[in-house]
């Protein structure tokens, strides 16, 4: 996957570092251990974290249910992080997830890890051929 996806933008980088202040902040071992963050087309950025229990929605479908509750639902670019000691390294969003900002946007970013640790940005679309 070495050539797959683009680097990150200056933009990208302050997504993941407002997802990863949220977990540094709210990082909870038994209730929650993943932040994400959503940015729209005006430049906001909305956030959540997972909810640890008998369902646990991710991190994901918090912040973009946050931004929509906000009247904002352009979206253009989503991460995720969890907590690796004292690391908060980005962590791929799940298929279910990345269905859910396609159904928005496809043609929105999601910025995953590849397995070498390399970080990239991908369109929702590419990262669900033929969805
Ligand atoms: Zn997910």
């Amino acid at each position: 996957m070495a050539n797959v996806g683009r680097a990150l933008r200056a933009e990208d980088r302050a997504l993941i570092a407002a997802a990863k202040e949220l977990l540094r902040q709210r990082y909870d071992e038994n209730r929650h251990t993943v932040a994400a963050a959503v940015r729209t087309r005006r430049g906001a950025v909305f956030r959540g974290v997972n909810i640890e229990g008998i369902h646990t929605p991710c991190a994901e479908p918090v912040a973009l249910g946050a931004a929509v509750a906000a009247g904002d639902r352009e979206f253009v670019s989503m991460v995720a992080v969890c907590r690796r000691g004292k690391q908060y390294p980005v962590l791929s969003p799940c298929g279910n997830c990345r269905q859910m900002l396609f159904d928005y946007a496809p043609h929105a970013t999601v910025i995953v890890r590849f397995r070498d640790g390399r970080v990239a940005r991908l369109t929702v679309a590419e990262s669900l051929p033929g969805a």
